[in-house]
């Protein structure tokens, strides 16, 4: 069966066709722009010399997604004969609230679950809803599977997810922590589990997933037992533009101070925070490393920062599970700056944690980075949060 993956953002959609029958991958794309001047798909055959660009207007998601199918048939740097060929879709969704603890078929009565955690996810969800609509419109006879961020953390105990706020919020609002990420956190504490050898249910992993977002979770026995990230992706870790964990004083204080109109600092602790907001120079770790090794000061802090914030997680997580087997380093920064990863491990040799730096010098590749005799494996694994969606779609359209 060969399964598509799509992942909707506001004005640009990212996607995969794979073959489930050995799981590779036949082609990818992205679509930029979507509702903007000069929208543009970039498509890629596996194997294919050259990327096939079309630069072209795409008022809408349903425009976007017609273009992705004429990609997917092109007689050129098509991979499908014809749509027949297509056994389902898979679709990102960031929020499912408490309604779904594992991906699910899309059913009207799904879809309506997810519109109503549209309150939760502002952002996120509602270009998601239009991408499955728009696939429903374009395919109608496709069977369509709804993946989600958070269904991973849905088993996280009550007091990792209880804010010590009224109770009644969480009864009435649903205020809670919820965590996201949960598809590659999922994907590589399995990974983990099998580069060992060992039964995943055995196994105490925190996972590092650190990109432009970034969080940070505590699996014990196969099951996420507390993340960083919370009822919106701002809590924890210290990311690109967003803050991570403040004193919630600092809100009101900096509205006031500022004259920001309300909810203008939820804006500014999103967008104009995190490495960018200390540094002043980039969001990006690569320009923060160019610059910090410059002499810029606030670049250098700015990842003095972020590396003090994950040791912080790591060592309440190695309490919070008694314990940890193997600490994973996945996602843009984690997956491609040694530097990073040796920065992060470094002085938690009491925890058990250290680095072997021959064998951290490497990118984007599986490896235990960890010395033979430390006692907590170290593992870099590149996290592939396309291959779980196709996974899973094709695991319940297969049981249908
Ligand atoms: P992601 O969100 O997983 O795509 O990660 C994107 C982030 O990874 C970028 O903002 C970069 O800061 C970081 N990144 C990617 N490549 C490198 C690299 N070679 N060195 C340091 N950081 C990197």
């Amino acid at each position: 069966m060969k399964v598509l993956v799509i992942n909707c953002g506001s004005s640009s959609l990212k996607y995969q066709v794979l073959d489930m029958t050995n799981e590779e991958l036949l082609c990818k794309g992205l679509v930029e722009r979507i509702g903007l001047d000069g929208s543009i798909i970039t498509h890629e055959k596996a194997g294919a010399a050259e990327k096939f660009k079309l630069e072209t207007p795409m008022g809408n998601h349903k425009d976007a997604i017609g273009h992705v199918i004429n990609a997917m048939l092109d007689k050129d740097h098509g991979v499908l004969t014809s749509m027949d060929e297509l056994g389902a879709v898979g679709h990102r969704v960031v929020h499912a609230g408490e309604k779904f603890a594992s991906s699910i078929l899309i059913t009207d009565e799904v879809k309506a679950a997810l519109t109503e955690c549209i309150e939760l996810a502002p952002l996120h969800n509602p270009p998601n809803i239009l991408g499955i609509e728009a696939c429903q419109q374009l395919m109608p006879n496709t069977k369509m599977v709804g993946v989600f961020d958070t269904a991973f953390h849905q088993t996280m105990p009550a007091e990792s997810y209880i804010y010590a706020l009224p109770y009644e919020y969480y009864e009435k609002y649903g205020i809670r922590r919820y965590g996201f990420h949960g598809t590659s956190h999922k994907y590589v504490s399995e990974r983990a589990a099998s580069i060992l050898g060992k039964k995943y249910e055995d196994l105490k992993i925190i996972t590092c997933h650190l990109g432009n977002g970034a969080s940070i979770t505590a699996i014990k026995n196969g099951k996420s037992f507390d993340t960083s990230m919370g009822f919106t992706p701002l809590e924890g870790l210290v990311m690109g533009t967003r803050s991570g964990d403040l004193d919630p004083a600092i809100v009101t204080f900096i509205e006031e101070k500022e004259g920001l109109p309300q909810g203008g600092a939820n804006n500014v602790l999103n967008k104009k925070s995190g490495v960018l907001g200390i540094s002043g120079v980039s969001s990006d770790f690569r320009d923060l490393g160019d610059a910090a090794d410059n002499g810029n000061e606030r670049a250098k802090l700015a990842l003095d920062v972020y590396v003090h914030r994950v040791k912080h997680y790591i060592g309440a997580y190695i309490a919070q599970l008694n314990g940890v087997d193997a600490l994973v380093f996945t996602a843009g920064l984690g997956e491609n700056s040694s530097d990073m990863r040796e920065r992060i491990c470094s002085d938690l040799d009491y925890l058990g944690i250290k680095i072997d730096p021959a064998k951290n010098d490497l990118r984007g590749k599986e490896a235990i980075i960890s010395p033979d005799d430390a006692p907590v494996r170290v593992i870099l694994i590149p996290t592939n949060e396309e291959l779980t969606i196709a996974r899973d779609t094709f695991e319940i359209v297969s049981a249908i």
